[in-house]
């Protein structure tokens, strides 16, 4: 249709008055054809000039959001039309930033329940008028929609409870075995010695404190595991964690043969990050790595600033993996050790997405594995 109209402007001199009004005719009857369709969506849609004036508004709309009740909408401002002035402030937004295509969302009290659309402002350039964009708000019912994410979403937690359950079981076991190992280290201190200086003591009993509250922060966390996950972004310096992991695990890779290099940035800056949740990542890698370097080896910690973000890796020479075991290891339960569970890089990766960051895995078989953390600045 679009073409043919075209086709009889361009000849409009040579066309006499039955053809001009057929043409009319079948333009009308598009035209009606267009708001019918328009009539007939459960949308409600307003079209405005770039000014905001009303060219067209559809009934729907009246359902979805509060409107002057009139005939018809058109030549009026978009101000005397809609009565909501949340949702006049959210598209004189829009227009003003040009920022389209999004859509954002508003509720109403509508009798007993709450109703909740979402506003959407799109922009189209007129050609065949001067001027410049109009606009198309569309108005959708996402009330239903919501509903039944929200429903997903719980049923969901129902099943990362029993996921958690067995993460927490095995989040334990870190902060025993070094509580074993320290009170080891205790005994065997007393046995060299007659007395031991308070030093000592302090420094072994400091230890085991710390592991306690972090128990006693796992089991917290499990009890609020149902809610989304308890995160407190603090903004500090990175490296003091890094350094306090590092010292906290050394004692325990000597033992193992394995020996830690630091290697951080005196460059990075602060970052917003909840230091508990970030530990417990570190160690969940760290032990990973003391895992594949049985015979002993070499773990180095490396802190860079790339770009507007922080990267933190952990490289180990340890036995490596290949390609199919590294696409599956951040799933839960995917283990290849006899006594694992397969929930530590699942809870890393989770405290990853917690601080809007990420990690990747880089591993050759026989070689060793570099997991990267990347924190946004
Ligand atoms: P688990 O340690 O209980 O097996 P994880 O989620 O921590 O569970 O790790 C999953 C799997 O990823 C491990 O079983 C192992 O196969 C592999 N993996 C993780 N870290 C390393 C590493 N540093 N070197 C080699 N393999 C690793
Ligand atoms: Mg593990």
């Amino acid at each position: 249709m679009k073409k043919f109209v075209q086709r009889a402007i361009s000849k409009i001199d040579q066309l006499d008055r039955n053809q001009i009004v057929d043409i009319l005719g079948g333009l009308a009857g598009d035209v009606q054809m267009l708001e019918n369709v328009l009539e007939s969506i459960r949308d409600g849609v307003i079209l405005t000039d770039e000014k905001l004036t009303v060219q067209y508004a559809n009934t729907n709309c009246r359902k979805l959001v509060p409107m002057t009740i009139l005939h018809t909408y058109e030549g009026l401002a978009l101000s005397k039309v809609l009565l909501d002035e949340h949702i006049l402030h959210y598209i004189d937004l829009c227009v003003h930033n040009q920022q389209l295509d999004e859509d954002n969302e508003f509720s109403f009290q509508k009798g007993e329940s709450v109703q909740t659309v979402a506003v959407t402002v799109f922009a189209y350039k007129n050609k065949a008028r001067e001027g410049g964009s109009s606009y198309v708000v569309m108005i959708s019912d996402v009330t239903e929609h919501n509903a039944n994410e929200a429903r997903l979403r719980r049923s969901e937690n129902l099943a990362s409870m029993t996921t958690m359950a067995a993460g927490v079981a095995h989040e334990i076991k870190n902060p025993l075995a070094a509580m074993g190992i320290h009170v080891q280290l205790l005994r065997k201190a007393f046995a060299r010695k007659e007395s031991l200086t308070i030093e000592d003591a302090e420094r072994y009993l400091s230890v085991l404190e710390e592991e306690i509250s972090r128990l006693n922060s796992i089991v917290v966390d499990f009890l609020f595991a149902v809610r989304p996950m308890d995160t407190r972004l603090r903004l500090g310096p990175l490296v003091r964690t890094l350094e306090e992991v590092c010292s906290f695990v050394e004692p325990e890779l000597n033992e193992h043969r394995v020996q830690l290099r630091r290697d951080f940035s005196t460059a990075l800056p602060r970052l917003e990050y909840d230091e508990h949740l970030v530990k417990q990542a570190l160690l969940n890698l760290i032990k990973n790595a003391m895992n594949a370097m049985e015979g002993g080896g070499k773990l180095t910690i490396q802190a860079r600033l790339d770009g507007n973000q922080v990267q933190v890796k952990v490289s180990d020479t340890g036995i490596g993996m290949d390609e199919q075991v590294q696409q599956k290891i951040f799933e839960p339960y995917f283990t290849t050790k006899a006594t694992g569970t397969g929930l530590g890089l699942t809870v890393v990766y989770k405290i990853m997405k917690e601080h809007r960051g990420d990690i990747t895995v880089q591993s050759k078989a026989g070689e060793g594995t570099t997991f990267t953390l990347y924190f946004p600045v």
